[in-house]
Order: structure tokens, then sequence, then C-alpha cells
């Protein structure tokens, strides 16, 4: 309750954007205050040990700010899952539709195996289209999700709902 509390008061609620009628959350006063940003960590890193996982993917971008540090402290690999066209290698893609249009992300084909247990860390769980995109692309790489941790859930747009259908009763945490 004592983490919950810290890190919702570092977090800023910009109106109009990207476009007017959203309430974007803004995490960059948790990032910018080290107590805060620490026991965010602390707690994703428990989450992490708690699931078993044996690597850590991060989603573009703001998922890559919290997962980095998740994977150092954990002591296990950070896997990029991007926008497409971003990774050099050869990629695996899973495409996903956006309220208006679609889009797509990729991971390393060679980043995961089968035996791997991923867990996925990410931001801001909004509709759940990009967290179940990333669940797909790592099942279809080999890999098992061992959990999904977000820092924060928009519960009005029921991303959760969507998402527990296909994590087959794996952990989804939002801080
Ligand atoms: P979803 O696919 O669940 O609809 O959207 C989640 C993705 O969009 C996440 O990668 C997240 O970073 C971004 N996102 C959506 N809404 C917000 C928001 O209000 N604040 C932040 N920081 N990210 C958001």
């Amino acid at each position: 309750e004592e983490l919950r509390e810290l890190l919702l008061s570092r977090i800023r609620d910009v109106a109009d954007y990207p476009q007017p009628g959203v309430m974007f959350k803004d995490i960059t006063p948790l990032l910018a205050d080290p107590d805060a940003f620490r026991a965010l960590t602390g707690a994703l890193v428990e989450e992490c040990r708690r699931s078993g996982a044996t690597k850590i993917v991060g989603l573009e971008a703001r998922g890559f700010i919290l997962a980095a540090p998740v994977a150092v402290a954990a002591g296990i690999g950070f896997v990029p899952v991007r926008k497409a066209g971003k990774l050099p290698g050869a990629t695996l893609s899973q495409g996903y539709d956006l309220e208006y249009g679609t889009a797509e992300i990729e991971v390393h084909a060679e980043d995961l195996a089968e035996g791997d247990r991923v867990a996925v860390i990410d931001d801001v769980l909004a509709t759940g289209g990009t967290a179940e995109a990333a669940v797909e692309l790592i099942r279809r790489a080999g890999a098992e999700v061992a959990g999904v941790s977000v820092l924060m859930e928009l519960g009005f747009l029921d991303g959760r709902a969507r998402l527990e259908k296909v994590l087959r009763g794996a952990p989804l945490t939002a801080l």
C-alpha cells in the first residue's frame, strides 16, 4: 500500500495528450525520483523472481526503461521487443489492431528459445493490445510466458480481461 501511494504520487496526468480527450499517464516524474524508481525496480524484480523468469522482455519504449534495471538486478537477460523495422537481425513479427489502424512489434528470433520463461514488463496496460501481441510473439519463438508486470493498468479500458484470456493462468501484476 505504501509502495502504491509512492508510485501514484509520482505519476502525472497530462490532459489531451497525445490527442484531445485522452488523459495521459506520464511516468517521467517517477523516473526522476531515485527512491521511487528504486522501489519500482525492486517490486518488479520481486515479481520476476516469483514467476521463475529466465528472460525479461521490455516493450518499446518506456518498457525498456523499466525492464533494463530489473534484468540487471535480477541477474537475467534482457530482450527488447521493438516496433517493426528497428531490429537489425532476423525477426519474428506480430501485428495487432489499434483504435485506428494497425501496429507491428518484433523480436530477434534468436533471443528467445524453447525452455525460456519470459517475464514481460511495460509501463502502462491500456487496451492490452500491445501486451497480447507480445505474448503471441514470445510463444511463437517457442518460449513460455512467466507473467506480465506493469507499473499501472487503466482499469476502465479492460485490458486485464483481454490479456487474461491469452495468459493461460500466468500472472498479470499491476503495481
Ligand atoms: P495498449 O496496447 O494496452 O492499448 O497500450 C499500451 C501501450 O501504450 C504501452 O506500451 C504504453 O506504454 C502505451 N500507453 C498507452 N496509454 C498510456 C498512458 O496513458 N501513459 C503511458 N505512459 N503509456 C501509455
